[in-house]
């Protein structure tokens, strides 16, 4: 077995207890395809056992957090802020072991999950509800309350960062939660969960069932005892849990996938351009649902901008996590066998590798690499333009006017990012207006990840929004109160 920098418990969190499970995950390093720790693989039991935890702490019999003022909640948050940033190096060691992703983005997505904490916590008392202007003899207002126990499935990729998206916002309006993380990835929210317990969270406000999509995931999404339901993964399984807790009119967030476009006019400042592009696709090896996976190039900067693009590409080099190239490994040997069958079929209907980057010296022959590609002359409507891939993969397409760059840009069922790359102050917010998408990055992709920014898609990548205040406000119910007072 690898070994890891720290051990979390690898159980399932119940109630403030590590509960160890009848059957287990062997959890694998995806640098180098060996073991790395077992992990609990939760059962529907389990999982129940964890809701009623849950309920019990809502509504105060154990862990009285729903009786904890919004600013004593803010301060806790705070505080555990500070702890994630202390135990920073521990942290971003067991993700970068447990994703594969390089070291650098391990180290920037735990900041990120510090930083959900610092801003929600910050947060927790300035979220309030309003007064209405109404009849004579009447007062109004909205009150922001808990919808009760949050129930949060989030996937592989990245672990920390959606734990802290998820689990701060939830916690800072006064939820309680049940965590399903992806069996994939989990080490680094078992750590979590483990500081938060040790930073004095009442028992049972948190939750954290690991375990199977199919056995845990699917017993949390059906339960009638879950009061809101936030899922982050595939649009597939998004299909399946919002189906499960349609059952119980359970309100439902989904983060899904996206086939995001960055569109490049001759105009733009091409070495920022090229430098997003790059950086659009490759960040966790393209594992990243606001992956920018398709390029949209200007016909008259076509040539000159592909040719310094495939340089780029033929530079990048992939390597075990800890060795901190431009990319990391897949997450498994099913993701690799899965895009390498699409780009064999690719291949196979025409389209061509224009340039592909390389493993660099020594790195592990275990590990699930697939290097880096750019691909061209890919026939119209074709699925390598329509479908998420989930891989380092970014293909390109020409356009000759903005109508037609608008036009290829809508062209999938997803739209969760776009990139606009130009200096035409006009063709910016015509093009803000005219993609179909929950954000528009202009002359920048992803603005660093800003936690600050609400986040989220449209059509097939979902409904809903998470971070910035949009986020707190998604985890909170509304009630209208009318006095009539005469
Ligand atoms: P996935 O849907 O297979 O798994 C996500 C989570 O759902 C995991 O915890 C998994 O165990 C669980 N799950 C699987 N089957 C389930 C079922 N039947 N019932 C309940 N839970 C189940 O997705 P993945 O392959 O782990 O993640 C990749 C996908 O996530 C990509 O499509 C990516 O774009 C998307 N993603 C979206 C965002 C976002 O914020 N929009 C962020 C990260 C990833």
């Amino acid at each position: 077995m690898t070994a890891l920098p720290v051990t979390p418990p690898c159980d399932a969190l119940i109630g403030g207890e590590w509960v160890p499970t009848q059957a287990w995950i062997e959890a694998e390093s995806p640098s180098r395809g060996e073991a790395i720790a077992r992990i609990a693989r939760c059962q529907a039991e389990e999982v129940m056992v964890a809701v009623d935890a849950a309920r019990r702490a809502f509504a105060g019999s154990v862990g009285d957090w729903a009786r904890w003022t919004a600013r004593r909640r803010g301060d806790w948050l705070l505080e555990f802020a500070a702890t994630i940033e202390a135990d920073h190096a521990n942290l971003a060691a067991l993700e970068c072991a447990d994703t594969g992703k390089p070291m650098r983005q391990a180290e920037a997505d735990i900041r990120a999950c510090a930083r959900y904490f610092r801003f929600y916590g910050g947060g927790a008392d300035k979220l309030h509800g309003e007064t209405i202007p109404f009849d004579e003899g009447f007062a109004v207002m909205t009150l922001r309350e808990p919808y009760g126990v949050c129930a949060q499935i989030i996937p592989w990729n990245y672990p920390a960062q959606i734990f802290g998206r998820c689990v701060a916002a939830a916690l800072a309006t006064g939820n309680t939660v049940v965590l399903k993380p992806a069996e994939d990835a989990c080490l680094s929210v078992l750590r979590l969960a483990q500081l938060a317990q040790e930073n004095g969270l009442p028992p049972g406000v948190l939750n954290v069932v690991p375990g199977l999509g199919r056995e845990a995931g699917a017993a949390l999404a059906a339960h009638p005892g879950i009061d809101h339901l936030s899922f982050t993964g595939s649009p597939e399984t998004g299909t399946h849990v919002a189906q499960a807790a349609a059952v119980h009119h359970v309100p439902v967030t989904l983060e899904l996938g996206g086939k995001s476009p960055q569109l490049v006019f001759a105009d733009a400042d091409l070495d920022a351009a090229l430098e997003g592009v790059v950086r659009g696709i490759v960040q966790n090896a393209g594992q990243t649902c606001s992956a920018g996976s398709r390029l949209l190039l200007e016909a008259s900067c076509a040539e000159a901008v592909l040719g310094e693009l495939a340089e780029r590409f033929a530079a990048l080099r992939c390597a075990a996590g800890e060795a901190d190239a431009d990319c990391g490994p897949l997450i498994n040997a099913r993701q690799k066998a899965r895009l390498e069958a699409r780009l064999e079929a690719a291949l196979a209907d025409g389209v061509r590798v224009l340039a592909c980057g390389r493993l660099a010296e020594g790195a592990p022959a275990g590990g699930h690499f697939v290097v880096p590609q750019l691909l061209g002359d890919v026939p119209s409507g074709h699925a390598v333009l329509r479908e998420e891939l989930f891989g380092p993969v970014l293909a390109v397409q020409v356009f000759r006017d903005e109508a037609e760059a608008l036009r290829l840009a809508n062209a999938t069922p997803f739209g969760l990012c776009a990139g606009v790359w130009t200096r035409d102050g006009g063709r910016q917010l015509r093009l803000a207006k005219g993609i179909r998408s929950g954000q528009v990055f202009i002359n920048n992709y992803g603005a660093g990840g800003g936690i600050e920014l609400p986040f989220g898609g449209v059509g097939r990548s979902g409904h809903g929004r998470e971070k910035g205040f949009e986020g707190l406000r998604s985890y909170t119910r509304l009630k209208t109160v009318a006095i009539r007072h005469g």
